[in-house]
């Protein structure tokens, strides 16, 4: 199927989609790995649709770019990696599903054990002709989602090191305030997670890999250092790689630039008289003759309802705001400080200012910027840009990679 694209690669063909700028995803990398200490390897984070911006085109971008593996939430996002043909290490960071562990250990997807009985569930998950799987164990330091207990930690490495169906690859942990002001938790956090690495090295159970930074850490410089224990660092970032900011308190150095800008196209522009209001529930009501434009986007899209006369799409170069409710599919913005706007004019949903981005809609829609980009929905086309030119686009149909013409 050809999808919207009908066989071309073509942003002047798309109405609302989302161009990822493939070139900004390698420059975040290198901005990352420069960062980094000698010897710690990055896992690009590519889970949930590389946070809305597209799986596939990602992870090969950040792999070119210089990442030396792919992590992501479930086990059936690294099996599409691995239908796609990648054939870099992909560890699943949630919690695994033993239904899932067959597939897993035949595509070569590591995945995640918290628990002697999530150890011995995935064992029996596993066929008689299949190959080991690659297990890493994550512990609980402190964030008390998802692990196994600091004290249990030795217990588990030996459960997984005695079975010959598991492989002991990876031990990790994850921080619950690395983007908060106050750092004390976080090193609270890799102080025991560096213990339970010598409770296992003592016991002669240390894995090849291990891993705690997300973003955040890595930008404070919360690394485990490669040297005195064994095993191998890695930092799991996925945020920056985007050029995201973690948050207020720790934000994105000036070196990272975002990847994404969503945009769509003026479909109506009109004058909405004065008394009379404007999208369902008619919330806003013009004091005097408003010229107004109807974009076709809602939250359909994954544009939050929450910002129904909050938010603003940048058009000719100016924030008008928006009027009135989101809707599903469509959204009406005010246009007074952009005359000229025409039908089929570019209007920037989420972009660099004068358009929101997306830290300025998690803050008016009472969220985080990784739930902002992560929501653009699978009906938004992708449309992929290197060097200023669209090289590949997903949409609906699939993912269509051919040479712009
Ligand atoms: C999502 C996730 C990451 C990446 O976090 P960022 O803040 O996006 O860098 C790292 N580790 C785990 C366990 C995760 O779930």
């Amino acid at each position: 199927m050809e999808g919207h694209f009908a066989g071309r690669v073509d942003a002047a063909r798309a109405g609302t989609h989302a161009q990822i700028d493939l070139d900004a995803l390698s420059s975040n990398v290198g901005a990352l790995l420069a960062r980094l200490p000698d010897g710690v390897e990055l896992m690009a984070v590519v889970k949930a649709n590389a946070y809305g911006h597209g799986l596939v085109p990602c992870a090969r971008q950040a792999l070119a770019a210089g990442a030396g593996r792919l992590a992501v939430a479930r086990i059936d996002e690294g099996l599409l990696l691995r239908a796609a043909g990648f054939t870099a290490p992909v560890l699943a960071l949630g919690p695994a599903n033993p239904a899932l562990a067959s597939r897993a250990a035949r595509g070569g997807v590591a995945v995640t054990v918290g628990s002697v009985a999530g150890a011995r569930a995935l064992h029996a998950g596993l066929g008689s002709d299949d190959p080991a799987l690659d297990v890493h164990i994550k512990v609980d330091t402190g964030m008390h989602r998802y692990g196994v207990e600091p004290t249990e930690a030795v217990a588990l490495a030996r459960a997984v090191s005695g079975d010959a169906r598991l492989r002991l690859e990876g031990l990790f942990t994850h921080f619950a305030t690395a983007d908060e002001a106050d750092g004390a938790f976080l090193h609270e956090q890799a102080r025991r997670f560096a213990g339970v690495r010598r409770a296992l090295a003592a016991a002669g159970l240390a894995p090849p890999l291990v891993h705690l930074a997300n973003s955040a850490a890595a930008l404070r410089g919360v690394v485990e250092p490669a040297g005195d224990l064994p095993g191998r660092p890695l930092v799991r970032a996925g945020l920056l790689l985007y050029g995201l900011s973690p948050s207020a308190h720790i934000p994105a150095p000036a070196a990272f630039r975002p990847v994404m800008t969503l945009l769509t196209r003026v479909a109506r522009v009109f004058t909405l008289p004065a008394g009379e209001g404007v999208s369902y529930g008619l919330t806003f009501t013009a004091d005097r003759p408003l010229r107004c434009a109807t974009l076709p986007i809602g939250y359909g899209d994954g544009l939050s309802r929450r910002l129904s006369n909050q938010g603003w799409a940048a058009v000719s170069g100016s924030a008008c705001p928006i009027r009135g409710r989101v809707c599903m599919d469509q959204t009406v913005v005010e246009v007074e400080s952009a005359p000229a706007v025409a039908e089929g004019d570019v209007a920037v949903m989420l972009g660099t200012a004068p358009a929101m981005s997306a830290e300025d809609a998690a803050r008016l829609g009472g969220t985080i910027n990784y739930e902002v980009v992560t929501a653009i929905s699978a009906r938004v086309p992708r449309v992929y840009l290197r060097g200023g030119r669209a090289v590949a686009v997903s949409d609906l149909f699939g993912l269509l990679e051919v040479p712009a013409t």
